[in-house]
């Protein structure tokens, strides 16, 4: 048996990992376990998630710029070659780099970090096994907070193998491009990753079951991306339900049927991403023993982070909200400063979703058809980049912002924007919004000219009827 702890932590992800921070901070005495088998901290996001899908979405938009851009912009490069041994190699260069910066933050918080699969055994009681053989260590603990986040949710009759029929975590790590990528899901990670082999050379066909991608963005911000990616040259397929899948030497072979039932159809190809969502990932970690309950699909349920069980609290993807690594971190941090008796508190209304496709799309806030089936009265605004001065002046015309406002307080419900840095533009909004802030607030602010933070503000002057620049 070790020591007491004041917060024992399962899962060091962004949920786990920035919760064993903040209690490091506060003083407490803090544990935190994590079962990956390459014994790296970080989680989904660090490891097989955001950041080596952004290393390559970076490094694969840098490619198709190089290819088709320089030339125009005056910049002529020779012959282009694609080494995408060094592409992969880089990417796993940021994965290790932050990875390892976790490790010293938990070292720099006094955090003892134990490797290892984390069993609760009772409120105040941790199994730790070790991932090397048949070592156990027994936790003693004031609080358990659990940080086991989420895994791929399987397709029935598509089962992954991570070669041919890759999840995410496969896609990442294709040693070549294959020629014809099939993608079932039209959510944000099936089109971020879709769009990274697109742009190295495959053929790109999304598969999806509703009639729209991004389904839980906002409707008119769904189609004008949806026209901007098939301009890209990726295939839709909406309405669709993939039925199965047989692999061979010479590929995967798919039977495709339309949602509402019809004629089936079938689609040849050398690769398929399954990325139809992600599920808590709970199994093994003794949840039923001491009574913590979950919803029906598997979330745990918390009220402020408390499971139904005292002295165990849960956080990130493994409980209800969107599954975002920023909200992951911003529960964890709330969940702490709860345990140590402040106020810890997370506004999900202001929690902003990202695709770091080309353009991005980012948005907080409201939709416009949540609004209406909320019955609330709203005021609209719109700029299209088209008419942002830095956005003509790079080439990067696509897009618009959208500025979604209360008709009668002006206070700012939603902002919903396509476009080049979409994901770094949309912190304005969030801040405003978090201030409760009105259009007329971002309207009147100074922007610095000539920036794609324009587009913002002439959106907000839409709101009242003055947009200036178009
Ligand atoms: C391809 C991809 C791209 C993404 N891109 C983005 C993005 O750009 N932006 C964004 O905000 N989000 C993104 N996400 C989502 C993001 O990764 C998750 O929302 C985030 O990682 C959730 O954090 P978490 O701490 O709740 O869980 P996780 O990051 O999933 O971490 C949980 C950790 O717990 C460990 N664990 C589980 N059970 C146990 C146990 N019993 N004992 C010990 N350890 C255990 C797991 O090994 C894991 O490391 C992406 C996800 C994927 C798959």
């Amino acid at each position: 048996m070790s020591d007491q702890y004041d917060v024992v932590i399962i899962g060091a992800g962004p949920g786990g990992y920035n919760a064993a921070i903040r209690a490091g901070q506060l003083g407490l005495k803090t544990a935190i376990i994590e079962k990956r088998d390459t014994k790296k901290l970080g989680g989904t996001c660090l490891n097989v998630g955001c950041i080596p899908s952004k290393a390559l979405l970076h490094a694969s938009q840098l490619y198709e710029i190089a290819e088709k851009d320089f030339e125009g912009i005056g910049i002529n490069t020779g012959g282009l070659k694609l080494d995408l041994q060094q592409m992969q190699k880089q990417k796993d260069d940021a994965v290790e780099g932050l990875t390892k910066g976790v490790e010293f933050l938990m070292k720099k918080n006094k955090v003892d970090v134990f490797l290892g699969t984390g069993e609760i055994l009772a409120p105040n009681r941790v199994l730790v096994s070790g991932s090397d053989g048949d070592r156990e260590q027994e936790l003693n603990t004031k609080n358990i907070v659990i940080a086991t986040g989420s895994e791929v949710t399987p397709l029935p009759g598509v089962e992954i193998d991570e070669k041919q029929i890759v999840s995410s975590t496969g896609a990442l790590d294709f040693a070549n491009v294959p020629d014809h990528l099939v993608v079932i899901g039209g959510g944000v990670i099936g089109l971020e990753l879709g769009s990274v082999w697109r742009r190295l050379g495959s053929k790109v066909t999304v598969v999806e079951f509703l009639d729209r991608i991004l389904p839980t963005m906002d409707g008119e911000v769904s189609k004008q991306f949806q026209r901007i990616l098939k301009k890209q040259g990726v295939d839709f397929k909406l309405s669709s339900k993939v039925t199965g899948a047989k692999t061979s030497e010479r590929g995967v072979h798919l039977t495709v049927e339309p949602a509402a039932d019809g004629d089936e159809s079938v689609i040849d190809c050398n690769a398929v991403l399954v990325a139809i969502g992600r599920r808590p990932h709970t199994v093994g970690l003794g949840l039923e023993t001491i009574g913590v309950k979950s919803d029906k699909r598997g979330f745990i349920e918390t009220d402020h982070f408390k499971t139904s069980v005292p002295g165990v609290w849960a956080i990130g993807d493994c409980i209800t909200g969107p599954m975002l690594a920023h909200k992951a971190e911003d529960d964890g941090v709330a969940c702490i400063e709860l345990i140590a008796g402040k106020a810890g508190h997370v506004n999900y209304d202001t929690v902003p979703s990202v695709v770091y496709t080309y353009p991005e799309v980012a948005a907080v806030g409201k939709s416009e058809e949540q609004l209406k089936d909320e019955g609330v009265e709203y005021k609209v605004g719109k700029f299209p980049f088209a008419a942002n001065s830095r956005a003509k002046t790079n080439h990067e015309t696509d897009g618009f912002v959208k500025v979604l406002a209360d008709a009668k307080t002006d206070r700012v419900l939603g902002v919903h924007i396509v476009g080049v840095e979409a994901g770094e533009l949309i912190a304005e909004a969030v801040s405003v919004m978090e201030f409760g802030g009105a259009s007329e607030d971002i309207a009147r602010t100074c922007h610095a000219h000539p920036t794609r933070s324009e587009a913002v503000r002439q959106a907000a002057m839409g709101v009242e009827g003055w947009t200036m620049q178009a």
